[in-house]
């Protein structure tokens, strides 16, 4: 009011102004906000892929754990028995490994369990799945292979097991041979994860009893 027609004019223009220059402030701060969260929902995506595989490992070795072995059997059963393919289950134990530790310490135990889980790695095919199953104890799954193929694999795992030469390196003390057993067994239709596993544990059962140090194979004579 009281204002000439040009002068109200001039107000409106700078009240418009004023009010983009809001506008656009306002949409900088949104744009800075969506690229904030879109940062934050990177970081929760890492974060969580990373739990993921956590879940399925094993923090002493890094290999699969008993959740991942549950996955993998159960993938591997549904393949053999639509593809008809074979598989092959094997069970191994560091053989005398309260001895181990007992004399050399918890802390030479752990470190003579990841190097068994390394030379079992070394020892399988991509494909092949190793997990630890138990403090010194380690199943392999072997998609596509009979028992005669997984019997080969293990007797290798075995011998380059028993081939280690160990010393402790601060004190240059010599741990000794170390020795595993392993106990194999072939899927069958029909079989669940629990009667493949009770099979394989048997031989290696059989194996520790014959003298440790040997693969025992589930076999027609069972
Ligand atoms: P066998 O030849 O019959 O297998 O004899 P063993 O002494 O290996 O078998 P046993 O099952 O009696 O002992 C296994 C030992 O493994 C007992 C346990 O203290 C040890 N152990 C289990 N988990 C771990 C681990 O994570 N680290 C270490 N250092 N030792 C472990
Ligand atoms: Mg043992
Ligand atoms: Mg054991």
């Amino acid at each position: 009011a009281g204002l000439s027609e040009a002068e109200q004019v001039r107000v409106i223009v700078s009240l418009l102004i004023a009010e983009n220059e809001r506008m656009r402030l306002d949409s900088t701060d949104l744009v800075k906000n969506l690229e904030d969260s879109r940062k934050q929902i990177e970081t929760l995506r890492v974060s969580l892929t990373e739990a993921q595989e956590h879940v399925l490992q094993d923090p002493l070795t890094g290999v699969g754990n008993r959740r991942a072995f549950d996955m993998a059997m159960q993938k591997a059963i549904n393949e053999a028995s639509q593809e008809h393919a074979p598989l092959t289950l094997v069970i191994c134990d560091i053989d005398h490994f309260k001895r181990v530790n007992d004399a050399f310490g918890h802390q030479v135990g752990d470190e003579i369990i990841k190097m068994f889980s390394r030379v079992i790695e070394a020892g399988i095919r991509d494909g092949d799945t190793v997990v630890r199953y138990g403090g010194e104890e380690f199943a392999i799954i072997l998609p596509k292979a009979d028992q005669e193929a997984a019997k080969h694999v293990a007797e290798r795992i075995r011998r380059s097991f028993e081939n280690k030469k160990l010393t402790i390196r601060e004190t240059n003390q010599k741990v000794g041979q170390l020795t595993a057993s392993f106990g194999v067994a072939q899927f069958r239709p029909g079989d669940d994860a629990s009667a493949l596993v009770q099979r394989a544990d048997t031989k290696l059962y059989d194996a520790k009893s014959a003298g440790r140090n040997r693969v025992a194979v589930f076999g027609a004579s069972d």
